[in-house]
């Protein structure tokens, strides 16, 4: 444990508050949305700006302290805190700036995605981002990225045009396609490997302000033929559609039939960012496929559709994902997942394909360091649940159903989805780029000062 002088030292350094335990504040600010992280920083550092995170990581250098930094703290493995060391607290950092004649949104290193919608979409502007509004800009950008415009504008990190990283020598470093091109190649895909990212520079697009929607509910019953047609409707769907696939328990509220809530479900959540009229057309078999228990086509705010699936992940539920790539979704794929899932355990979880192609395949597996780019799917098991009690059972479940998933699977894995006990995970999360990484880590962070968790490591 770090002694209180060594919390006063970094204070007189810091225009933030430095929060050590016992202190107001301190319990609330080591939450993170996942319930089952319980890990006890010595300090966190609530920094105000660029300066505090300089001087949080020349002092953890100076004073060998274990580093972490947490942007919306959102990681279901939990590696925004470590315990009993020093937390980089970025969420007093959450401006979004935006400039709409270059198309461009400068976006602090704490902003959360209803952050950046919120002001890109004041211009009818916006950056493919996640899924959940609540999920750090940070974290998502540096591992990927993958959410409902991917197809069209491709992967978050396929937008991010330059970045300010402070790296482990104290240096503030302003990254792009010409200035320090292996970091910024290695922020696109690598994770926080590398320093700590104050600000992020996306290119944006116009979005919205609304977009079509389409979302179908089919019983479990019916997956094969569901699975099946998503399949084929994906296939063949243009760029302008994203369509994620999802297996979940029917929530208990209306609109749902009272007579299907809390029976396993399969939602297809469909959106279609270009002309609305063309969109109607296209997202039209989502709605009239085969029988679903409630089907819907309708225009919606962009910000909407962004928060849409928030509330089926409640924060400070317990979390444990497992995913994979697929390159094609066979039919023995499908066979599987409808022999795999028993009685889906935990309220909160669910099954999520998440279709890849379009201008996501576009990219050189090798271009950035995010590696996926030859697959079809990206394939989750989310699991959620609330008693503690249930942790052996979920957890056993979610191994197992990711286990017979592998003979599909590319042998990739998504880094933003790895969970605590990945082991070798992180090898096949960067696949070929793996060996590029750990140069560039050896680089600009040869001493391993950002490795409190199990990540690249230099030596
Ligand atoms: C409910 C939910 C929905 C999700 N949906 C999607 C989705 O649609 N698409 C998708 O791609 N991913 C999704 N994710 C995964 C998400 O991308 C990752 O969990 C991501 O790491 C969260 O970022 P964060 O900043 O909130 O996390 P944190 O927990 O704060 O950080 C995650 C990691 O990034 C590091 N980090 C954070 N900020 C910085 C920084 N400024 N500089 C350097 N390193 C930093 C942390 O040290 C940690 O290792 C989802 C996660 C959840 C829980």
């Amino acid at each position: 444990m770090l002694n209180t002088s060594l919390a006063s030292l970094l204070q007189d350094q810091l225009h933030g508050r430095v929060l050590t335990p016992g202190d107001d504040g301190y319990e609330e600010a080591r939450v993170l949305f996942n319930g089952m992280i319980e890990h006890r920083p010595a300090m966190i550092a609530q920094c105000s700006g660029t300066a505090d995170v300089i001087a949080c990581v020349n002092f953890a250098r100076e004073n060998d302290v274990p580093i972490a930094a947490k942007g919306g703290g959102h990681g279901v493995a939990g590696r925004a805190l470590v315990d009993d060391g020093l937390v980089v607290d970025l969420s007093p950092m959450r401006s979004v700036v935006v400039d709409p004649q270059l198309k461009t949104a400068q976006v602090q290193g704490g902003a959360t995605l209803s952050d950046l919608d919120r002001e890109t979409q004041a211009f009818g502007l916006a950056t493919p981002a996640g899924v959940d509004s609540r999920t750090g800009v940070a974290g998502l950008a540096l591992g990927g990225g993958m959410g409902h415009l991917a197809r069209r504008f491709g992967l978050t990190v396929d937008n991010l045009q330059a970045a300010d990283i402070v790296t482990a020598d104290g240096k503030l470093r302003h990254v792009n396609e010409s200035e320090h091109q292996d970091l910024f190649w290695a922020l696109r895909g690598g994770g926080g490997n590398f320093g700590i990212v104050t600000s992020f520079d996306f290119r944006l697009h116009e979005v919205g302000p609304e977009v079509l929607v389409a979302q179908a509910f089919h019983l479990f019953d019916d997956a094969p033929d569901v699975l099946r047609f998503y399949r084929s409707f994906i296939s063949e769907a243009p760029n302008e559609v994203g369509c994620f696939c999802l297996v979940l328990r029917v929530p208990p509220m209306e609109p749902f039939p009272p007579e299907h809530h809390g029976k396993i479900a399969l939602a297809l959540i469909a959106n279609h960012s270009g002309n609305q009229d063309e969109g109607r057309r296209v997202l039209e078999p989502i709605e009239s496929f085969g029988s679903p228990i409630l089907s819907v086509i309708t225009p919606m705010p962009y910000t909407q559709l962004q928060s849409n699936l928030d509330a089926g992940f409640p924060k400070g539920a317990r979390y444990y994902w497992k995913s994979h790539y697929l390159p094609e979704l066979s039919e023995a794929a499908i066979d599987t997942v409808i022999h795999q899932i028993g009685d889906l355990p935990g309220e909160f979880t669910g099954l999520g394909f998440e279709p890849m192609g379009g201008a996501i395949n576009k990219v050189d597996p090798t271009a950035t360091a995010f590696p996926h780019r030859n697959a079809a799917f990206g394939f989750a098991v989310f699991a959620g649940w609330q008693d503690a009690s249930s942790d052996d059972e979920v957890i056993g479940w979610t191994r197992a159903f990711h286990d017979a998933m592998e003979p599909f699977s590319t042998g990739g894995t998504y880094v933003n989805y790895i969970q605590g006990d990945a082991g070798d995970e992180f090898r096949t999360a960067y696949g070929a780029n793996f060996e590029r990484l750990r140069e560039i880590k050896k680089r600009y962070d040869p001493q391993g000062l950002f490795n409190a968790h199990q990540r690249i490591k230099a030596r």
